[in-house]
């Protein structure tokens, strides 16, 4: 028997908003016995509202799988799941073979991302539901792609509010050693294992495409990682500096310049708040910065200190731009949202005291859906702003 789990009434309200999930705080009552399990979901007038994951010990509760109570969740219903995340990239991803294949509650897997690395898959489940269908959806897939390994990364410290052990793991086929993908006319090394998240920043896929356009003459790459800009932007300019304080990251992306045979790019070990001042006080001038920074707010309570770090950042870089120069500038962080990240950049273009054009606002590249009703689904943002004088 199914249990059954009843919403407060606030609870339900809050669910026809169609947030995918409800908070423990909006539960009428716990029942741990069913913690993993799939439940079927009632308002406090009795009416069934759907299905979804429980988990008693997680602050988010109810994870939604559908709103059809009945539909039996079993192998079809995943495998269909499955085939229709496949088809959404078949439309979205060109030139790559490094993607985001399921990209959790925007695909309708809460709590899953699932990547693929040419032919490698890398798991990450952070909800304890969906970590019990892993081997499920495993098999599925595996007879789909038929990966020469599936590697789970689930080091992730999220996992441990869920219940969960931090691992990394190889599921399925034999450990990958560096994996050799494509990105546009570009080649570039994984380590799955070692990486930062699943192995590389698939979600700047498109953006690191795009900056390609605004390449020229000089270009700062600024927190570089593997030089994932910095290889699409080195054809289109005279020379790239990458700056990354990962001694690892550096090595790895020597290694990337190498395979492309690149020899305009100089790769460097530095802080980046620290070389930007160094450089603007050489009066050095570039003519297209990218800032790509980790997350400088990771909750709420950090925002104040993540505002000042991207506005110090922004303002150094609009600093040692050239006249017309470009600026392609990234923020992470959910709590930093669209609004703010453009008030910063007020502030810095205020405090360089120079004319500054926005040219385009983007996002995450579209193999990591944005799913309306799942504000958090939206996280990066990427403004291209232009000093015209
Ligand atoms: N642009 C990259 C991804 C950048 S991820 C790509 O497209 O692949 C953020 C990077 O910032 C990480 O590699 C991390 O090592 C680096 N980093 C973090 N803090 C830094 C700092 N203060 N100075 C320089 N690099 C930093």
């Amino acid at each position: 028997m199914t249990a059954e789990i009843v919403l407060t009434l606030k609870g339900e309200r809050w669910r026809r908003g169609g947030h995918p999930w409800v908070y423990r705080s909006d539960l009428k009552s716990a029942d741990s016995s069913s913690s993993g399990e799939i439940v079927r979901v009632k308002g406090p007038g009795g009416r069934l509202l759907g299905q979804a994951f429980y988990n008693a010990a997680s602050k988010i509760a109810l994870r939604w799988l559908d709103d059809d109570p009945e539909k039996p969740i079993d192998r079809s219903f995943w495998e269909e799941r499955l085939k229709a995340a496949l088809r959404y990239r078949e439309e979205v991803v060109k030139e790559s073979t490094a993607y985001r294949l399921i990209s959790s509650e925007a695909d309708g897997f809460p709590g899953l991302i699932i990547d693929r690395y040419d032919s490698a898959l890398v798991l990450q489940s952070l909800s304890l539901g969906i970590d019990r269908v892993v081997p499920l959806l495993v098999e599925i897939l595996t007879g789909l792609l038929k990966p020469k390994a599936v590697v789970a990364r689930n080091d992730s410290p999220v996992r441990s509010l869920e219940g969960l052990p931090v691992e990394k793991r190889l599921i399925a086929g034999e450990k990958p050693g560096r994996i050799e993908v494509t990105e546009g006319n570009r080649r570039y090394l994984v380590d799955v294992w070692e990486g930062q998240k699943t192995g590389a920043y698939l979600d700047q896929r498109e953006n690191r495409l795009r900056a390609r356009d605004y390449a020229r003459g000089r270009v700062l790459d600024l927190f570089a990682y593997t030089g994932g800009f910095s290889l699409q932007v080195a054809d289109r300019a005279e020379e790239v500096l990458a700056i990354d304080d990962s001694e690892w990251a550096v090595e790895r992306l020597k290694e990337n310049l190498a395979l492309n045979r690149l020899a305009n790019v100089r790769p460097e070990r530095g802080n980046a708040f620290d070389r930007l001042r160094d450089l603007e006080r050489a009066g050095e001038r570039f003519d297209l910065i990218i800032l790509d920074p980790p997350a400088f707010a990771r909750n709420k309570q950090e925002v104040p200190d993540a505002w000042r770090g991207y506005r110090e950042i922004n303002l150094r870089a609009l600093r040692v731009l050239a006249k017309g120069g470009t600026l392609f500038t990234c923020s992470c962080s959910y709590h930093i949202g669209d609004q703010i990240f453009l008030e910063i950049l007020q502030e810095a273009a205020a405090g360089a005291g120079r004319p500054v054009r926005l040219l385009e606002s983007r996002t995450q590249s579209r193999d990591h859906p944005i799913l309306l009703t799942h504000p958090e689904s939206k996280y990066l943002k990427c403004l291209v702003v232009q000093v015209a004088g």
